[in-house]
């Protein structure tokens, strides 16, 4: 007698062993059509796999993460499947579940273009609706070498010689096409529907530059056709909004060679940079914050004490000392963080308890050395200012700041137009300092702020800093991506090796806690977030020209300097175009720039001391004098719109 305990503990009895596809339909038809994969006693495993003793077993569908990966790898077997029949010649090395589907890296020596790729998905289609069953053979690794030599595919000997002893190798039989696979996969390709490929890119062996290029095909999965074309449909939109190309088209900023990962900010990108930084500095100073500003480059000495050197040294830009200097001995390294310089300040003085909390805030400008191929517009960048900021206070006083600090930071993305966002509490970690009871406080300490501010959250066991718990705020976006930039993070270790104390009521000296904390994270992602969430059209107090006044012929030019004048001296971003281009055309040029107004003067207008109005998306607010438009603009400013 097999008995089988199912998730809701229901028990099922039969008496011989039985697959997990039959377990299904013993449950239901509808269940067993959905079935893609089974999960006994916790290990997942194909559908086809037979239960043979007392187990709990659990039933995977499209619908569970898991059974979505299954669906997504199954596919890049697919695509193998559907490339060697097109391509006999192709070598195939990997093909990987990623984020929201899969892709194949294959050797091939024709280019793929995207009629190419039509053709394979085409083919895809075609080979899945045969509905052909995918069977799961576990083979030695000597079988596992010798059939891929066979079948001429180097790159899957080489893997195949690679597997370690105590691992099971298991070949996938697709028709006439074998891949190898840790599995597991969809038992039938009828699970195969909603699929598309979307891209191909070269990529190396094994991810060295020193290997050969090879191609990588992507695609992506879905569960239903529905939901397939919802994520093509947010693809496309993502695209449209991609802050690279957005920052080209507006004119914000550019990249170049010669600094890598370091932004060159254009006048209209600095602009909407400033006018994110004063919104910053004000919010800061109306929550106690003392700005300060600390060095950039630093010698090693304090690294080595923060203890930077040994765990962070290969993410440092350090600095040579030439001939010409090489009587001042030292190594240097561009700051990555602001945190030990800020302790400096703070050790400046005897401090008393009564002068704690103490919060310094800095626009720090930070280096780090990431990997060129990590590198991602302003997303990832090695050059960047942190909004940050470090609170020195007592163990008593960690649940009042953390209260301050989230109320200020709900403000700020609130009136940065980001409605939404989610809190992570990251716990002590097995590997840690600091003593269980004050571990205790601090974790209490945090979790009680944010229930008295009646937030959701979530714990992230295990997941803190050696150094103390910390809390991570996630955005969502205008597409519903999700961005983590703001954090705060409770520090026992820092100022006891940087040696900061005060002096307690009882007189003995104590060690502050310190808190290090930034809300946008750095302004560069920030403002590559903001142009993305806002596809381009900043709300009126961030964009970097406010309103755009048109002349339609010369007999207006004076006019229009005189309104752009009149504007920029009560502090609105202001200009005028005089080219001599025709209206309709510099209406269109910057409606593309996206410009909140732009005032259409003519001679009426002229002779009248109006302007025409034209907001953005192209409404007709009609005529009105300059003071009437400055109040519209006044209002919307003041309204974060
Ligand atoms: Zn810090």
């Amino acid at each position: 007698m097999l008995e089988i305990t199912l998730p809701d503990k229901s028990k099922r009895k039969f008496d011989k062993p039985i697959s997990v596809e039959d377990l299904a339909m013993d449950i239901g038809p509808g269940l067993a059509k959905a079935t893609v994969a089974g999960r006994i006693n916790g290990v997942l495993v194909d559908a086809s796999e037979i239960i043979k003793k007392d187990a709990k077993v659990e039933i995977i569908t499209s619908k569970d993460d898991e059974g979505i990966e299954i669906v997504r790898h199954s596919c890049a077997h697919l695509l193998a499947h559907s490339l060697k029949q097109l391509y006999p010649e192709v070598k195939l090395a990997i093909g990987p579940v990623i984020d929201n589907g899969f892709y194949y890296d294959i050797q091939l020596d024709k280019a793929l273009n995207d009629n190419d790729l039509q053709a394979i998905e085409d083919r895809m289609l075609n080979l899945a609706k045969t509905d052909y069953k995918v069977v799961r053979e576990v083979v030695s690794r000597k079988k596992a070498v010798k059939t891929f030599k066979d079948r001429g595919e180097p790159y899957k000997v080489t893997l195949a010689e690679e597997i370690p002893d105590e691992e099971i190798i298991a070949l996938y039989h697709h028709e006439e096409y074998i891949d190898m696979c840790r599995g597991p996969h969809v038992t039938n390709t009828k699970h195969l529907r909603a699929f598309k490929l979307t891209k191909v890119s070269g990529a190396y062996w094994r991810g060295d530059s020193k290997n050969e290029m090879l191609q990588r095909i992507y695609g992506t999965a879905w569960q239903s056709t529905k939901d397939l074309e919802s994520h093509l449909v947010q693809l496309e939109e993502a695209e449209k909004r991609d802050h690279r190309k957005l920052g080209r088209q507006l004119d914000l900023f550019h990249f170049q060679e010669e600094a890598p990962g370091m932004v060159f900010w254009h006048p209209k990108g600095w602009t909407v940079y400033r006018a994110l930084e004063d919104f910053m500095r004000i919010k800061q100073i109306e929550s106690d914050y003392e700005e300060i500003n600390t060095p950039e480059v630093v010698d090693r000495k304090l690294w080595e004490e923060s203890g930077h050197w040994d765990k962070y040294r290969e993410n440092m830009f350090i600095t040579e000392i030439d001939e010409e200097h090489a009587n001042e001995k030292r190594t240097n390294a561009l700051k990555p963080m602001n945190c030990p310089c800020h302790v400096q300040v703070y050790n400046q003085g005897l401090k008393s308890y009564r002068d704690l909390p103490i919060r310094f805030a800095e626009f720090g400008s930070c280096h780090r050395y990431e990997a060129s191929g990590t590198l991602h517009g302003l997303m990832r960048v090695r050059a960047f200012t942190q909004d940050d900021g470090h609170i020195f206070c007592t163990e008593e006083q960690i649940e009042a700041e953390t209260k301050s600090f989230i109320e200020l930071l709900s403000v700020i993305y609130s009136e940065l137009g980001f409605k939404e966002f989610e809190i992570k509490l990251s716990t002590r970690p097995d590997v840690r300092v600091g003593s269980d009871e004050v571990w205790d406080k601090a974790e209490l300490a945090l979790e009680e702020a944010i229930k008295n501010l009646d937030l959701k959250y979530e714990i992230s066991e295990g997941e803190g800093a050696f150094y103390g718990p910390k809390l991570d705020f996630v955005l969502t976006d205008a597409l519903g991506r999700e961005w983590q930039c703001g954090t705060f993070q409770a520090d026992f270790i820092l100022p006891e090796r940087l040696g900061s104390t005060y002096v307690g009521d009882d007189g003995e000296k104590r060690q502050p806690v310190m808190i290090h904390r930034a809300i946008l994270g750095s302004f560069e992602r920030f403002i590559g977030i903001l142009i993305e969430h806002h596809g381009g059209s900043f709300p009126v107090w961030l964009s970097p020209i406010q309103a755009q006044i048109l002349n339609i012929t010369d007999k207006q030019g004076e006019y229009s300097e005189k309104i752009r004048d009149l504007l920029q001296k009560n502090g609105f971003r202001a200009q005028s175009d005089l080219r001599k281009e025709k209206i309709a055309y510099k209406i269109r040029d910057h409606s593309m720039q996206k410009t909140p107004f732009l005032l259409v003067v003519g001679d009426k207008e002229k002779e009248n001391e109006t302007v025409s109005v034209r907001a953005r998306g192209g409404e007709d607010l009609g005529e009105m004098s300059i003071k009437e438009f400055m109040g519209i603009l006044k209002k919307k400013i003041n309204a974060k719109e």
